[in-house]
């Protein structure tokens, strides 16, 4: 095991040794299993290159059923890509990825936004205990937009229109999920998430925003800090400071290094935010390690 980028190079200097890698990873008793039909009789044929399912009878590399399929870039390079995207704790610009790699700067560019797509979710279980729910506006800003952009904006009265709203769940202590949602923050919206990805057991707190109202029938609690009253903690425990953090590192991640956020992407640099926040504790390898699962 890799304790460093160099030691990753080193010990992965070809794409063989990077398939072999890919592949004790997929199937870690050495069971390879058919990515077709899933069954678990499969040899090997091609030199190792490939297996054939005994099952179906297709053949498959061990790249079928992940990111790096079809791809024309060495896994060798996406191996590289993946540890320093990782490891850079502020984020990584597409074009630092790419100077980084080798590659041209559309390749980096691709190769970030795929890795993001990786980072989705890593952890799905529903959040417990005490866990802040709050909303931020995430966007281009009108003040950075041409005048032109902002007096069409303003002859449509859509002048706030550009931002997306970003729903964040946290549990104290534990995981983050963030999710772009749009432009609606209705308790239609809101609750039903909420409701996925809390447990019912949990304590819930928001500020005072109505769209929460009711939640304390469905939870085993729910607290609020009423932020119009200029009240932000409560008994030491009841406020939402952490997940106020997380939208914050989510903002500083897109106006400080990837200087715009489509809403189109924007799932993606939650994704991103979430898996940097999550895998907090974890060390480069050991968060390279999960991101190929
Ligand atoms: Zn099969």
């Amino acid at each position: 095991m890799f304790t460093n980028l160099r030691e990753l190079i080193l010990s992965m200097p070809s794409d063989e040794t990077c398939r072999k890698y890919l592949a004790k990873q997929r199937w870690p008793d050495d069971i390879v299993i058919c990515p077709y039909c899933e069954c678990n009789k499969c040899y090997v044929v091609n030199k190792g290159k490939r297996f054939k399912c005994s099952g179906c009878r297709l053949l498959f590399s061990v790249l079928v059923g992940t990111v790096f399929q079809d791809s024309k870039i060495p896994l060798s390079t996406w191996f590289l890509a993946i540890y320093l995207i990782g490891s850079h704790k502020k984020g990584i610009s597409s074009y630092q990825v790419a100077k980084d790699c080798g590659v041209s700067q559309k390749t980096g560019w691709f190769m970030l936004h795929r890795v993001r797509e990786l980072m989705r979710d890593k952890m799905p279980a529903q959040l417990d205990n005490i866990v802040e729910v709050d909303e931020s506006w995430v966007g281009g800003r009108v003040t950075n937009m041409s005048k032109s952009k902002r007096k069409k904006l303003r002859e449509e009265k859509k002048t706030y229109s550009t931002k997306t709203m970003v729903m964040g769940l946290l549990e104290r202590g534990g995981n983050l999920k963030l999710i772009a949602l749009g432009k609606n923050n209705d308790a239609s919206i809101l609750q039903p998430v909420v409701k996925t990805h809390v447990d019912k057991d949990a304590v819930i707190i928001t500020d005072g925003l109505n769209s929460y109202d009711g939640l304390s029938r469905q939870f085993a609690g729910h607290e609020t800090v009423n932020h119009m009253e200029q009240e932000y903690v409560r008994d030491g425990v009841i406020h939402t400071n952490s997940i106020e953090g997380a939208f914050s590192q989510l903002k500083r991640s897109i106006y400080g290094i990837y200087h715009k956020a489509s809403p189109a992407h924007l799932t993606r640099y939650c994704d991103e935010t979430m898996y940097r926040y999550n895998t907090r504790n974890m060390k480069d390898p050991e968060r390279f390690v999960l991101s190929l699962h």
